[in-house]
């Protein structure tokens, strides 16, 4: 079998939101505490890749003690899905080869242009030598929508609208992964659909809908065309209270989809 954990749930902001007095951000509820969005896959090929490298990848790769990485899969440019990268220095430094990036074209010249001491290495270090602690050593791999090899595994890519921009979904074997976009495009959901899916992973901001994210009412609008056997609401704001939210998946009879918990994880095949 293959898994997947939810190393964070959280909207841009995290949960509780610093500074914020809400029910939601002073609830004593664990579930309630989100980090900010990224996954962990570790494959039955034994390989481990990283989705996102979230601002608080540190925290959540203790967590989740994982000793090797394999690849990571950025899914867009976003500060809460790449503002983490620095953290992957210790993977880094411990393989013989760079370890690799995927990234859409746009999201690789995006991240060159933030992180040159990372990935204009050649040029920044070019009349200085490196000094300290050392630099991550990371290599860029622009995939293009549909099948790609990440880490020796199949994937199945795809563009979903976000922002002024767009956010990789991807499909991995029985598990379907869609966050951070505005509207799923027919065709997109036709290819999850035809995946037939056991676990699918799918935005859900707020209730109230969002210029940039899926809100509630068109998640389960989704998840209900999709039919995987089982979804999981994820990159929730301080708006969605673990407890309510169940409550009212159950009294709409959808006792399969599951607001997401931070440490969390699933198996698929
Ligand atoms: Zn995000
Ligand atoms: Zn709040």
């Amino acid at each position: 079998m293959n898994k997947i954990t939810i190393l964070g749930s959280g909207t841009s902001t995290g949960v509780p939101i610093l500074g914020c007095n809400c029910a939601i951000c002073q609830s004593n509820d664990p579930r309630n505490k989100r980090l900010r969005t990224s996954v962990l896959l570790e494959t039955e090929q034994a390989h481990t890749i990283l989705v996102d490298a979230s601002p608080d990848l540190r925290a959540q790769l203790l967590q989740t003690q994982t000793a090797k990485l394999d690849a990571v899969i950025i899914t867009h440019d976003h500060a809460d899905h790449t503002h983490g990268i620095d953290d992957l220095r210790p993977y880094s430094f411990k393989n013989s080869s760079p370890l690799p990036v995927f990234a859409d074209a746009h999201a690789c010249e995006s991240l060159t242009i933030k992180f040159p001491y990372i990935f204009q290495r050649e040029k920044v270090y070019s009349s200085k030598p490196i000094l300290g602690g050392g630099i991550p050593l990371l290599d860029l791999h622009p995939i293009s929508p549909g099948q790609s090899t990440v880490a020796n595994e199949t994937f199945f890519f795809a563009g979903l609208p976000h922002g002024h921009g767009e956010s990789l979904c991807f499909i991995h074997k029985k598990l379907g992964y869609m966050i951070d976009c505005r509207e799923i495009p027919e065709s997109v959901l036709i290819n999850f659909r035809d995946a037939k899916l056991e676990i699918l992973i799918i935005d859900c901001l707020r209730y109230l809908p969002h210029q940039t994210h899926l809100h509630l009412e068109l998640a389960l609008e989704y998840i209900q065309f999709i039919s995987p056997k089982m979804a999981v609401l994820t990159h929730m704001g301080h708006e969605m209270d673990y407890l309510d939210l169940t409550r009212q998946l159950h009294q709409r009879q959808m006792g399969h989809v599951f607001p997401a918990i931070d440490g969390q994880s699933f198996l698929y095949s």
